[in-house]
């Protein structure tokens, strides 16, 4: 249910969560969490009590408040103190937004880095505060919100890792944001979703809300606006110290603070300066081994002495640089190539180029998993030339290959462009049929079946054009698929191209 008055889920999420995906259940402790704070009465001793039945939550809990990121007076030994000295709301946040990243842990599955995950969280979190502090916006919700600002992330890592961890990987080489790769695959991004799993685990809308726009891609509502611009900061300052074009996001963070919060130019170099170490420090919280984050300063000298130390005058290294990144950038469009070539090589077959069986297992696999996801249809033909033994024999080798190619070409060229077809193996073909039902289905193999009948092959050798026959075998995906599907399809297809040899040949079985 939706307890809001506030945002809605947008319709893209709605259509994601819609289909078959199973959402996480929000951990047991940040529901006893928030009923602790909801009652009217001694919210103080209960939400003490609740965090005090987690020793893990409570001991983190302790840390933070004991961090130098809250400077309190003196040593907060006890739940109760931290609730008395940073306020009820701050400590059921802070103890919350550890809660749910614990609940979706993803252990590294499908290659999702939770541990980079959580370092860029927590500097995050740290950058929001401190942030926040330097421009004089006093927000309890501001860490908490910004350590769970990209739990979307987390939560499509969860429930399709596959299709994210293409995602992710596709964000490495484009250079389209992340956002917009997400809402191409999933119908929504890690703001939307990330919103409306916090809004379902009924977490409060002043941490959903501005996680929702904290790319600033749109605009948000007015009274989130300077929680949405720290976490948009927070999230660049957690890139310059965890991802790669430092300089670019320095430039950025500090043209910001200055055009929006009227911040020089040095006291932004020394707030980002300052997040390293704090970050660093609440990060031993979580037992990360982080190295040292070098203060972002520290790393400019360290590229200036560098730069010293190669003695060459400015006009050599500029030459040198332009040269090298002539190479790099020349190097770098071969190689793509290269690699292009060789996935495509990789993929088809030799003789017809078709894609081959190992590429047609995969995108089966592939095409099987969107569409039981989605609820589409997805239909599969195998077929098989009839008697084409006699061809070898009576004709040579050669000629079964040409005959081969020839049928290869023609269905090629009469499928749809999001049809794929493959040799199966020697002179069986299968077609995986997107988005299409038996029904539809049965009218191309039809088509195609008809179409090779009547192919007149030009086997050269002097010889009158061959032709051939084919039998077909068809099977449609069944709803509410099981993991087996792969292998359930692929059987019905195979015993109803079986059928349709015993039946006569040069005809279509559709399997029941
Ligand atoms: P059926 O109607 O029962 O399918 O009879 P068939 O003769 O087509 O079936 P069978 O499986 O007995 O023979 C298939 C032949 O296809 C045997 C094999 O040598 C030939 N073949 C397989 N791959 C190739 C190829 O790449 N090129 C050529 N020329 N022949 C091939
Ligand atoms: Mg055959
Ligand atoms: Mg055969």
């Amino acid at each position: 249910m939706i307890n809001s008055s506030e945002g809605h889920a947008t319709v893209g999420v709605e259509k994601f969560l819609g289909t078959e995906i199973r959402l996480p259940t929000a951990p047991a402790i940040a529901a006893r969490i928030l009923d602790a704070v909801r009652d009217d009465g001694d919210s103080y001793r209960a939400l003490a009590a609740v965090i005090a039945t987690d020793p893990a939550l409570a001991a983190r809990l302790l840390s933070v408040a004991n961090s130098s990121l809250y400077a309190v007076p003196s040593q907060i030994t006890r739940i109760e103190q931290a609730i008395a000295l940073l306020g009820l709301n701050l400590v059921k946040n802070i103890a919350l937004s550890f809660a749910v990243v614990r609940g979706l842990e993803t252990n590294g599955q499908f290659g999702f880095d939770f541990t980079r995950f959580l370092k860029r969280a927590v500097t995050g979190a740290v950058a929001a505060e401190m942030i926040a502090n330097q421009i004089g916006h006093s927000n309890e919700d501001l860490f908490a919100c910004a350590l769970l600002q990209d739990v979307g992330m987390l939560v499509f890592a969860l429930v399709a890792p596959e299709d994210y961890a293409r995602v992710l990987e596709e964000e490495a080489s484009s250079p389209e944001p992340l956002c917009v790769l997400e809402a191409r695959r999933f119908g929504c991004d890690h703001q939307e979703l990330g919103a409306e799993i916090l809004r379902r685990w009924g977490l409060p809308e002043s941490l959903a809300e501005p996680i929702r726009h904290h790319h600033r891609l749109a605009p948000g509502p007015d009274s989130r606006q300077v929680a949405i611009n720290l976490l948009y900061l927070a999230d660049r300052v957690a890139s310059l110290y965890h991802g790669f074009h430092s300089a670019e996001r320095a430039m950025q963070i500090k043209d910001f603070l200055a055009e929006h919060y009227g911040q020089t130019q040095q006291s932004s170099d020394e707030l980002i300066d300052a997040v390293a170490s704090r970050a660093q420090e609440m990060l031993a919280v979580y037992e990360i081994e982080t190295g040292t984050i070098k203060p972002y300063s520290q790393l400019l000298q360290e590229a200036n002495d560098e730069l010293g130390r190669l003695n060459l005058s400015y006009e050599q290294l500029v030459m040198e640089l332009k040269q090298a990144q002539a190479r790099t950038e020349q190097l770098a469009a071969e190689l793509g190539e290269a690699n292009s070539r060789l996935r495509e090589l990789v993929s088809r077959d030799g003789l017809t180029g078709l894609y081959n069986h190992r590429h047609f297992q995969e995108m089966l696999r592939k095409e099987i998993g969107e569409a039981s996801r989605y609820a589409r249809p997805l239909t599969l033909i195998l077929f098989d030339v009839d008697f084409f033994k006699k061809v070898n024999d009576g004709h040579g080798h050669p000629a079964g290959d040409t005959v081969l190619k020839r049928i290869a070409r023609y269905v090629a060229e009469t499928v749809r462009s999001s049809d794929l077809v493959a040799r199966y193996g020697g002179e069986e073909f299968a077609i995986i049929l997107p988005e299409t039902d038996a029904r539809d289905a049965v009218v191309l193999a039809e088509r195609i079946r008809r179409g090779i009948e009547t192919l007149e092959v030009d086997v050269g050798n002097h010889s009158p054009p061959l032709r051939v026959t084919v039998s077909l075998g068809l099977s449609g995906l069944k709803p509410g698929a099981s993991e087996h599907a792969q292998d359930e399809m692929l059987e019905a297809a195979d015993k109803a191209l079986y059928a349709a040899k015993g039946g006569g040949r040069n005809r279509l079985v559709v399997a029941r």
